[in-house]
């Protein structure tokens, strides 16, 4: 039987993970919010993602639990999008998906991700072989690596070429 449009009759987890996040663009939205993007226009310079595309997802996401929407100027009244528990759970996933992309994909490291107390580079699941602890999301470092090459014009890749803790809300 083929599959229908969504995978809600799917007795399976992952499927039901993928209603959420496995849209395009979407989990690329949760890494930006992990790495400290909090405003539209940021996202949408960072992602190089259609306005539309990005109101929709950010919307979802919001009413998903994974971003809390936060006013952070009120003339004109201006919104920011915060990554909630929810959506930092998903940080695990991310660090296996990138692991897993540099492995069989890219080949040279474009970030690292190490534990700040340490500077150890963590394994597939966040944690942190030195110190055998999953690393808490907050005490994430991350840097660039040899194969990043940034988009002169975008500020917020600009922003990411300095080493800062996954969270640390990205000053542009
Ligand atoms: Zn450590």
């Amino acid at each position: 039987m083929a599959l229908g449009k969504d995978y809600a009759t799917q007795e399976c987890s992952i499927a039901h993970a993928l209603e959420i996040v496995g849209e395009r663009w979407t989990l690329l939205v949760v890494r930006d919010a992990l790495f400290g993007v909090r405003r539209y226009n940021d996202f949408l310079v960072h992602l190089g993602i259609p306005r539309a595309v990005l109101s929709t997802r950010l919307q979802k996401l919001t009413e998903q639990g994974l971003l809390e929407k936060r006013q952070y100027q009120q003339s004109p009244p201006r919104d920011e999008y915060v990554i909630t528990e929810r959506g930092i759970a998903l940080w695990p996933t991310l660090r296996a998906l990138g692991l897993w992309g540099r492995e069989h994909v890219t080949e040279t490291p474009l970030r690292y991700f190490r534990h700040a107390d340490c500077g150890t580079e963590l394994g597939p699941y966040g944690e942190c072989p030195t110190c055998a602890i999953v690393v808490p999301v907050e005490d994430v470092l991350m840097e660039p690596g040899p194969g990043l090459d940034p988009d002169p014009a975008d500020s917020v890749s600009r922003a990411l070429l300095k080493p800062k803790r996954l969270l640390e809300p990205i000053s542009v």
